[in-house]
């Protein structure tokens, strides 16, 4: 399923939101991981790393896996130019087991993420109200 080429701005689009989703996945991986993961190690690039404030996060394999697999989906979504964020998107692309961790990790990192982007949480717990609001009169 190829999706046309990006606009110079749906491509940012795209960039903030993997960007978002790999600081909320970090954010679960040192809550809920040990919180050893904020070391910076010369030699292993095999390790996913994810700025978060001042710091960098090195996630688990566990975390990195996830983080994989939500960038993906958002590498590859058609829907980029109109909707807003995933959790308020009507097409559910996840697989169910992610889908759980995903659902998981926002719910946990979602408030927390205030502290590091203020501005986009808010706007992402504003859209995800109406979005909900909005399937539940759709019934
Ligand atoms: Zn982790």
């Amino acid at each position: 399923m190829a999706r046309p080429v990006d606009t110079p701005e749906l491509a940012r689009k795209r960039e903030r939101e993997a960007q978002m989703v790999s600081q909320m996945i970090a954010l679960w991986c040192r809550g809920h991981h040990g919180g050893g993961h904020v070391v910076e190690q010369a030699g292993d690039d095999e390790s996913v790393r994810v700025k978060l404030g001042l710091r960098t996060i090195t996630l688990c394999p566990e975390c990195a896996e996830l983080q994989k697999y939500a960038i993906a989906r958002i590498e590859h979504c058609p829907h980029m130019g109109t909707k807003t964020f995933c959790s308020a998107c009507p097409s559910h692309c996840y697989r169910p087991a992610m889908r759980e961790k995903i659902r998981e990790v926002m719910r946990w990192s979602g408030p927390r993420m205030i502290r590091y982007r203020p501005i986009t949480a808010v706007r992402h717990a504003i859209i995800t109200v109406q979005a909900k609001r909005a399937a539940a009169s759709d019934k």
